[in-house]
């Protein structure tokens, strides 16, 4: 461990503060793994007081004004806009994707800062005059108190944004974890949130790993858990939360099928594929993994491979670049592991990206676009996600076949269907199991008015993240019915049925 290099800090109580911890990790750029910064495993006391800070600002920031909590996020959305090109260069260093994709990345964030400062018409109740004689009813959207959010490395910028504005807005407070691989371009955004006047003790940062993320599953303090991360930890952040008795929301793991129907538009859907399957080198949740061509369709596979091995594979900060590193070398040296499994059970390597060299960046974790056909649904290289460059082939006869594939695998995070059909893209969108459905669009995350969403193995919890679903996430429903009389009415006689009349 480096001693030279800045330390990543804490935010507890409106304070950027040192961790007391003797446990650090190093963060290194994936191109270079030249070592940025450190980033503590914080202690339990200093979660202790992160969440006492949160406890204690829910009092004074659950009263706030809905203008005012607004008004903060409409100055965060101009902070971070005006912070975009810093942004992310700092997310390019620590990540590895392209500049202008790391500008993505905070840009879909920045779309749920904007959302936020809508919170007015948000987060609203539902009125009913005259339930009775003289009742109304009407619901309250309250907020819950103390919320915690825990991110992985791949959108060190987005995910982030899709928790802490959402909780905040609807008055809630914060305990953010973020991912310990890549937590600098984060904390960057923490500072603009301060910085736009979101007071102290509302957002917290506390830094680490395993016993961190059961240090806030565990604290009886906090009210609700957002995760998002790979199914194994999800599924253990769930199922620990939910015992301890919080609201949880898990976002998971993906396996995403696109679908390719023989009367689909070939250049757009193979330029669409190429795209989505092999951009930020395949560590996208919602990236295509798994392509099944149907009927006459199984011709475009040279075609798709052709235009494959065309990508440029380099440091993203390099003009150009089409796919950047790998996150860490274990996380290349797990994903050759899993090529080469892929050839040892019989797939067909139609391009392999492992001899990849990138001149002026030979330490970094790259791996170059890398495509499989002849794969079937018991390799490894099918069931699990690799998270890289790599595209698993799949063929089917017909759509009900391709459905049904679709739906046998165990994840239901995104999928995509390429055709010029109305009736099979409506037959597709009708009969598959997925949260994210795109027609001719290769990666359908929604737009912040919707909420992202999942199924089966990719999500946990009812509720996802932003949108409308997250409003009724972080927020209580109290239901009031009252009665008021006038001043000089006569009280009535008692009456003991349960009939308001
Ligand atoms: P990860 O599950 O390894 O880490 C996520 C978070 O959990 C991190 O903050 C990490 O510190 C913590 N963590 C890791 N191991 C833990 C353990 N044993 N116990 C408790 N906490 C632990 O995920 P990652 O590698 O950072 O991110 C990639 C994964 O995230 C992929 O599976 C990807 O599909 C998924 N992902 C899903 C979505 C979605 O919306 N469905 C979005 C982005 C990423």
């Amino acid at each position: 461990m480096s001693t030279q290099v800045p330390s990543v800090k804490l935010l507890i109580d409106g304070e950027f503060v040192e961790s007391k911890t003797s446990e650090w990790r190093d963060i290194t750029n994936p191109a270079t793994q030249e070592v940025l910064a450190r980033v503590p495993f914080a202690t339990t006391e200093e979660l202790e007081a992160a969440v006492s800070a949160a406890n204690e600002a829910f009092k004074s920031w659950r009263k706030t004004p809905i203008g005012v909590r607004s008004r903060i996020f409409l100055k965060y959305q101009q902070l971070i806009r005006e912070n975009m090109k810093e942004l992310a260069a700092t997310l390019t260093a620590e990540q590895g994707k392209t500049l202008p994709d790391a500008e993505g990345d905070v840009f879909r964030g920045l779309e749920v800062v904007e959302h936020a400062a809508s919170v007015g018409t948000l987060q609203m109740g539902e009125y009913a005059n005259n339930v009775a004689g003289d009742v109304d009813t009407y619901t309250l959207r309250q907020p819950i108190g103390v919320c915690a959010g825990i991110t992985p490395f791949n959108f060190p910028a987005m995910i982030p944004l899709w928790m802490f504005p959402m909780a905040i807005a609807t008055g809630n407070t914060f305990v953010l974890k973020p991912s310990e691989r890549d937590p600098m371009v984060t904390m960057r955004l923490v500072e603009l949130a301060v910085e736009a006047g979101i007071p102290r003790g509302v957002l917290n940062v506390v830094h680490g790993g395993p016993d961190m993320v059961n240090g806030i599953c565990d604290h009886p303090d906090i009210k609700a858990v957002s995760f998002v991360g790979s199914t194994p930890v999800g599924t253990h952040v769930y199922n620990r939360a939910s015992e301890a008795g919080k609201r949880v929301q898990c976002m998971m793991g993906a396996k995403n099928h696109a679908v390719v129907m023989p009367d689909a538009n070939k250049e757009q859907t193979l330029n669409a594929l190429v795209g989505s399957c092999f951009g930020a080198a395949g560590q996208r949740c919602m990236a295509v993994s798994a392509l099944v061509l149907v009927g006459e369709a199984r011709n475009w596979l040279p075609e798709l491979a052709r235009r494959a091995e065309k990508l440029n594979v380099n440091a993203g900060t390099e003009d150009g670049t089409d796919i950047g590193p790998l996150i860490t070398p274990q996380a290349l040296e797990r994903v050759t592991g899993l090529v080469q499994q892929g050839v040892s059970e019989g797939a067909k390597l139609v391009l392999d990206g492992r001899d990849v060299s990138v001149r002026g960046y030979e330490k970094g974790s790259f791996i170059g676009p890398t495509l499989f056909s002849g794969v079937t649904p018991d390799m490894a290289i099918y069931r699990e996600e690799i998270f890289g460059p790599v595209l698993c082939v799949l063929e089917a006869e017909t759509l009900d076949e391709a459905i049904d594939l679709v739906n046998a695998n165990p994840n239901g995070n995104g999928t995509a269907i390429f055709t010029r059909s109305g009736a099979a893209a409506h037959r597709f969108q009708e009969h598959i199991d997925v949260g994210q459905v795109g027609i001719n669009v290769p990666i359908p995350v929604p737009v912040p008015y919707f909420s992202f969403t999942g199924s089966r193995g990719s999500k946990l919890g009812d509720l996802g993240p932003y949108g409308k679903q997250v409003v009724q996430f972080y927020t209580q429903t109290k239901t009031v019915t009252s009665r008021w009389f006038d001043e000089d009415e006569q009280v009535g006689s008692v009456n003991t049925t349960i009939n308001l009349r």
